[in-house]
């Protein structure tokens, strides 16, 4: 990309599921990369987030990754699910993917800030402007990990991190580990960190767990609950508090371990560990957030998309236009933050803006 303004159709930022498949739709829909659409990343290889993902995150561990629209992801996997790491195998699907279907990515390039100008979008990159008609925002969550604030965190004196920043169990071995959270990264890490070390696990809200099969129509009712929300405006919410803890076999063997004994979150961090508000404390070398993300947005904050509550109130079929700014999809966020969701969501995006632009 030269330094100069490129004008586009959309532009497209992101490269995960949600971005590919909007690009497929597209491209699908007659749409050229160049003058229909550009796809940028600031990521230096393909994959989405999922080229980040701890190496023991297998396609046996996580819930499971859809197909992009056009390829099954099985014909691009080498090897059996239970140890292929997610973080080779997705990244290398999504790679054949771009090269399958001509979607040529401009990588890396991040995109600094979106703002309007004249009607059109001046999209701003650490490699040049682009001017759009319409904009696809498929970011997803990796880069915007949250961590809840607590009285003490300055002070102690070991070591915070997030899921984020996870890679092994075997780094924590002989060191005291905090694990915060009731999500499924916070259960899967407890298991993994168990293994090898003590570990305290605390949780704001006791943990919901789902003993039932969650099959096709507990799914939509989740999507349905979340897509109410961003309908009106409010904050997406984090997904196990729709979706509930699916009690897997390795749940089960955890029980069995006696790991899961949730205790309920501390009120303050001292220097060497934790206090509950009774005054009980627990020394810790290691406090690991496995407190989820936010969205990635920060770049659309001069299009004013938020309400006062937080949240971006959303319309569309799909709840993917920005109801403040209809040239504006947001796909990957609220209801379509999976990776089923995100593909719909691409498909809608794509159609309803070009029919919104008339492209
Ligand atoms: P991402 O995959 O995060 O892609 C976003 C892309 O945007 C990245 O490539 C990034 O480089 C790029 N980007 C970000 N900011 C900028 C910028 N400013 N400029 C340019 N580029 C930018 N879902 C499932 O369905 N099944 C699962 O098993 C599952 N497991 C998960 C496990 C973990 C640990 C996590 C965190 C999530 C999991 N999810 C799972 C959720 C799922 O990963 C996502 O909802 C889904 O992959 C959608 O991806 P996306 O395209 O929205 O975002």
């Amino acid at each position: 990309i030269s330094r100069l303004l490129y004008k586009t159709g959309i532009v497209v930022i992101g490269a995960g599921q949600a971005g590919l498949s909007a690009a497929y739709h597209l491209k699908n829909r007659g749409l050229g990369i160049g003058h229909g659409f550009v796809i940028l990343d600031q990521s230096q290889h393909p994959g989405g987030a999922w080229q980040y993902r701890w190496p023991s995150l297998t396609l046996s561990t996580v819930n499971g990754v859809h197909d992009l629209p056009g390829l099954p992801f099985a014909d691009t996997i080498a090897g059996t699910a239970s140890t292929v790491k997610a973080s080779t195998a997705v990244p290398h699907y999504f790679e054949v993917y771009e090269h399958t279907f001509g979607l040529a990515v401009y990588r890396p390039v991040k995109v600094k800030v979106v703002c309007e100008r004249e009607g059109r979008f001046r999209v701003e990159t650490d490699r040049g402007f682009f001017s759009a008609q319409g904009i696809i925002n498929a970011t997803g969550t990796w880069e915007t990990p949250y961590i809840p604030e607590y009285p003490g965190a300055a002070r102690f004196q070991g070591v915070q991190l997030h899921t984020k920043d996870y890679r092994s169990a075997d780094t924590f071995q002989g060191k005291h580990v905090v694990i915060v959270g009731a999500g499924i990264s916070a259960i899967q890490l407890l298991d993994e960190i168990s293994r090898v070390t003590k570990t305290t696990w605390v949780t704001r809200r006791l943990p919901v767990f789902r003993e039932g099969p969650f099959g096709e129509a507990e799914g939509r009712a989740a999507v349905a609950v979340v897509e109410d929300r961003v309908r009106k405006g409010l904050p997406p919410g984090s997904v196990v508090s729709v979706t509930g803890l699916p009690v897997t076999a390795a749940i089960e063997a955890m029980r069995a371990r006696g790991v899961l004994d949730r205790k309920p979150m501390f009120s303050e961090i001292t220097e060497t560990g934790i206090r509950w508000p009774d005054g009980r404390e627990q020394q810790a070398d290691v406090i690991l957030w496995c407190t989820g993300f936010r969205s990635s947005l920060d770049h659309l904050t001069p299009l004013m998309l938020r309400e006062e509550s937080g949240g971006i109130a959303m319309a569309g079929r799909l709840a993917t236009q920005a109801a403040k700014n209809p040239r504006v999809h947001l796909v990957g966020y609220g209801p379509s933050a999976s990776t089923i969701g995100a593909n719909r969501a691409g498909r809608a995006a794509a159609l309803e803006l070009i029919a919104h632009l008339g492209l």
